[in-house]
């Protein structure tokens, strides 16, 4: 029977970050990958990242190859573009990167701390028993060979596919299914370009209900005439085509005319708040499985690489205790949710709230200044949202039969801040956990019958 300490199923940013911590602490680990190895880190994605990540984490910042850019700042566009927003500080200085040698890097590092790497192994579900998740059944894609990997806990990194988390049975206890309305759907390219954009230190995002309903497009400069640009469009609304969206608004620009695809694909990004809780017994859910997206923006590197550390250590002091039960690995959630949990449950009202407005809102709402530059890159970070209305504005907002508008906005700061509160609240222990989740569940039903009219 073959047997490891720990099973991570994904060799993403997730899960490369958790074999690296627990390999280099000595621990038996076996990485999985449906993929060729020379194919891990081959993701669509917008390839931009924040300095901060690599700070938080102790990591080199990216350099040669895998550096195909330097960030200064975000200009966000109002659907009439007559806003724009232009928004940098410390959160959003950052890299675009090449994500393939990103991504090899990070296998580099899972590899070289002694994990062993299983490539084209395709996973097929969670081998549960006696309420404890104790490997993963899979086929040898090569092969085509039936194969069971036993662990002591087993690792769902297997991004927005999540293949274990949708597989578990109820009593192990966490949330198998997001909702579409939850769910944006992406369609990416990077394409060479005939002309220069116009400032490659900025990452260009548009908000246009029309064109990316629910979501944005953006157009993110890598170098001088190189750029990778998409639009993402939620599921909640009907059946969205974002790649027709994607040809009919973006593409047809002056600035990608007679321009050159070099990659072009699709992929799904979980937008909510992380789950309620990432561990059962034998098993935790960390990444795009356990929705720890940056539900603004759609950012994930980052925060996939933190819970791949943080689950890493719990891990490792579970296994050193002899208990892999929910209650030894919770300070994987208490831990999450305190760093970076409870500002992306803010974000999610704040994505929420987004979603419902219509574009002359969104027009009406950058022209007047009604969130401030300042205050986009604080919610950006995850820091409480000021709002900027004061007497004149109410009375022009008044005088514009929109006064339902400014109570929304209001409505969305204050459950920001009773979804903090509820955070600063989260269990320490799984016993209070079931009224917890209760609570932060009506909350977000809440936010969305309000919001979303
Ligand atoms: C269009 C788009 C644009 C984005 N832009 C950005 C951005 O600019 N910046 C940013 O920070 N984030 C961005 N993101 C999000 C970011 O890419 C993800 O949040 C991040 O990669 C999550 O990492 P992960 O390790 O959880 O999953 P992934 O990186 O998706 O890795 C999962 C791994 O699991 C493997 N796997 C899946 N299923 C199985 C299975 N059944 N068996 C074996 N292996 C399996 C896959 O092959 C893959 O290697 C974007 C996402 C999309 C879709």
């Amino acid at each position: 029977m073959e047997k490891y300490d720990v099973v991570i199923v994904g060799a993403g940013t997730a899960g490369c970050m958790a074999a690296k911590v627990l390999a280099s602490k000595g621990f038996n680990i076996c990485l999985i990958d449906r993929k060729n190895s020379r194919s891990i880190g081959d993701k669509v994605c917008g390839d931009a990242i924040g300095k901060h990540h690599f700070d938080n984490l102790g990591l080199p910042y990216p350099s040669g190859e895998e550096k195909e850019g330097d960030i200064k700042g975000v200009k966000v566009y109002s659907p009439d573009k007559n806003s724009v927003f232009n928004i940098s500080g410390y959160g959003l200085t950052g890299f675009i990167i090449n994500r393939y040698a990103f991504g090899q890097r990070l296998l580099r590092y899972a590899v070289n701390a002694g994990a062993v790497l299983k490539d084209e192994v395709h996973v097929s579900g969670p081998i549960v028993k006696d309420e404890y998740v104790k490997g993963v059944l899979a086929v040898d894609v090569k092969t085509g060979k039936k194969i069971e990997i036993f662990s002591n806990v087993v690792v769902d990194a297997s991004g927005a596919s999540a293949v274990l988390r949708r597989n578990l049975p109820p009593e192990i206890g966490v949330e198998t299914s997001i909702g579409k309305d939850d769910i944006v759907v992406c369609y990416r390219e990077i394409r060479q370009l005939k002309r220069s954009v116009e400032d490659p230190g900025f990452c260009e995002i548009y908000l246009d209900q029309d064109a990316a309903p629910g979501g944005y497009y953006w157009i993110f400069p890598k170098g001088a005439t190189k750029v990778n640009a998409g639009l993402g469009v939620s599921l909640r609304l009907s059946n969205p085509n974002p790649k027709n969206n994607f040809y009919m608004h973006v593409l047809s620009q002056d600035l990608f005319k007679s321009s050159e695809m070099i990659d072009g694909g699709s992929g799904l990004v979980p937008t909510r708040r992380p789950l309620d809780s990432f561990v059962g017994n034998g098993i935790v859910i960390i990444g795009d499985a356990g929705c720890q997206v940056n539900p603004i923006h759609g950012g994930g590197i980052g925060p996939s690489m933190m819970g791949g550390k943080i689950s890493g250590e719990v891990i490792a002091e579970a296994l050193e205790k002899g208990d892999v039960s929910s209650r030894a690995l919770w300070p994987i959630n208490v831990r999450f949710m305190k760093s970076y949990g409870a500002k992306q449950a803010g974000l999610d009202i704040f994505r929420i709230f987004l979603q419902g407005l219509t574009n002359e809102e969104l027009n009406y709402g950058m022209r007047y200044q009604l969130i401030t530059e300042e205050d986009v890159l604080k919610a950006s970070l995850g820091e409480e949202i000021h709002l900027n209305i004061g007497e004149a504005t109410r009375r022009i907002f008044s005088g514009l039969g929109r006064l339902g508008f400014l109570k929304s906005l209001y409505m969305m700061a204050k459950t920001i801040r009773e979804v903090r509160r509820l955070y600063d609240e989260y269990p320490s222990t799984p016993d209070a956990f079931p009224e917890w989740r209760e609570k932060i569940t009506e909350v977000f039903k809440r936010a969305k019958r309000l919001f979303w009219r």
